[in-house]
């Protein structure tokens, strides 16, 4: 009498036409009974592809082959066991040791037979064709998803990009001639061993443009966070970030694009690297400073950065950028201007209620979102091919992140950003003195409300004939409506700039 085992396996594709589980073991027990076999066992991969995961790291599928006895796999169709050619010799190697072969119930293969080897390996090579196939359709739908939207996938072009025109259609990836020289700077920094938040402070200060945002309240302030997303673009080294990696061609290497590349894949690897890796050492931290960052020039209208003269700690214009500043590397002492604008958020602004306030679905929010969902898939398309990775699970959470980027394009365009608005109870006065010299927390409390913050950089030296006119401060306007003042929320720290 003939022992055999049942193997039945549902994939977590939608894509991959499936038959339930329950039928799948129906019609092998019938088949077996038919047969006059012994069932010893049934084995259920439940929620795996044949594509991504090989027999021998499936669960159900690593027991059955433990296991001992039988010398029929019966399956539902191939399929069930493999998609991918190599996979199917190396299970027929596996289950010859044990004197073992697979036969189907739909199309009734039998692999212990000589012609039921030759033609199971055939199949098994349009097996493979057909798991390409999936592949394609699943590109194609984003593709032309991407093509109806008019864009590329993730969004507007990296910074140091722009899109021009294709022949035959569509959009390309081109240096942008005005912004690319930055980014060469930026990587400059980052060779030399800047981290994110120094590379921000040094293209802040030598006047980058940062992109136009009508929610930005300081154009021209660079935050760690951009400068990270544009230096892990891959198209920094020709390469073209897709579907989570990058574009391959048909030998599996990535497509190099000469024309848009600043540096090699390799150097670009190696940047990356040091610029996500955690720091060995602890860096020197600038200690914190309410007005940094805030504190504009009132000729050119840049932020004024930190700096030390004779007089002391000062803030200084640096800026050169287009047309220079003619307060350039002019100074003013910090604690006289930190003192003033103190002394008037507290006067002029003292019995305000502290409120939050944000844009809710903001494009902002949502770039950075895809950014960080961008890194995250560029993890995953790393990790899946380590060997012992968890495939399935990664393979889930890539499919998740895939469904938040395509609901976020479809957002990008939606103008339905509304205001959210949170009314405290606090005052500010009493919210300043809580915050008892805390940094951060003063700075969230004056950001909040203010508008504006200049000073005159021209009238006058750093020195100790401070005119308390040159600083100007123009408030937000204080919000009205319906909204009763909420209970104390904690403090959000607004990060500092
Ligand atoms: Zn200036």
């Amino acid at each position: 009498m003939t022992n055999c085992v049942i193997y039945v396996r549902l994939s977590i594709s939608s894509a991959e036409e499936s038959v339930s589980i329950k039928r799948q073991l129906d019609s092998c027990r019938k088949y077996a009974e038919a047969k006059g076999w012994k069932v010893l066992g049934e084995y259920v991969d439940d929620g795996v592809s044949a594509t991504n995961r090989h027999p021998r790291e499936r669960e159900a599928f690593s027991r059955l082959l433990a296991a001992n006895g039988y010398s029929v796999v019966l399956g539902w169709s191939l399929d069930r066991f493999t998609r991918r050619l190599n996979d199917f010799v190396d299970l027929d190697r596996d289950l010859n040791e044990k004197n073992a072969a697979v036969v189907t119930v739909q199309g009734g293969f039998d692999m212990s037979t000589h012609i039921g080897r030759m033609v199971v390996q055939m199949l098994a090579v349009f097996a493979e064709y057909e798991a390409a196939t999936i592949r394609e359709r699943v590109k194609a739908a984003r593709a032309h998803m991407i093509g109806k939207e008019g864009r590329r996938a993730g969004g507007r072009p990296p910074y140091g990009y722009r899109h021009v025109p294709r022949e035959g259609g569509g959009v390309v990836l081109a240096q942008d001639p005005e912004t690319i020289p930055w980014v060469k700077r930026a990587v400059a920094l980052a060779q030399d061993g800047k981290s994110p938040h120094e590379i921000a402070v040094a293209l802040t200060a030598e006047g980058a443009p940062t992109r136009a945002h009508p929610l930005r309240r300081h154009e021209g302030v660079w935050q760690k966070r951009s400068i990270q997303m544009f230096l892990t673009n891959p198209a920094l080294a020709g390469m073209v970030a897709h579907a989570g990696d990058v574009l391959r061609g048909a030998d599996g290497m990535p497509v190099i694009r000469e024309g848009i590349s600043i540096m090699t894949p390799t150097d670009w690897r190696r940047m990356c690297a040091t610029l996500t890796a955690p720091r060995g050492k602890k860096r020197r931290e600038l200690t914190p400073d309410l007005l940094n960052g805030i504190l504009v020039c009132e000729s050119c209208k840049h932020p004024l950065i930190r700096a030390v003269n004779n007089t002391g700690n000062t803030y200084r214009c640096r800026w050169r950028g287009g047309e220079e500043c003619p307060a350039r590397n002019k100074s003013i002492r910090r604690e006289f201007v930190t003192n003033e604008v103190v002394r008037r958020l507290l006067g002029e602004r003292g019995e305000v209620f502290l409120w939050t306030e944000w844009i809710d679905s903001d494009e902002e929010a949502i770039q950075d979102a895809l950014g960080d969902i961008e890194e995250a898939l560029d993890r995953i398309a790393f990790e899946v091919r380590q060997t012992g990775a968890d495939r399935i699970a990664l393979r889930l959470r890539e499919d998740a992140l895939l469904d938040r980027r395509d609901s976020l394009l479809s957002h990008l365009d939606d103008p339905g950003a509304g205001t959210v608005l949170q009314i405290s109870d606090r005052t500010v006065a009493a919210a300043w003195a809580d915050a008892d010299g805390d940094i951060p927390t003063q700075r969230y409390i004056l950001g909040g409300q203010l508008k504006a913050l200049t000073v005159d950089m021209l009238s006058g030296g750093a020195g100790v004939r401070f005119k308390p006119e040159r600083v100007s401060v123009e408030w937000r306007d204080i919000p009205t409506g319906d909204h009763a003042p909420s209970k104390s929320q904690p403090l959000e720290l607004a990060p500092e700039r």
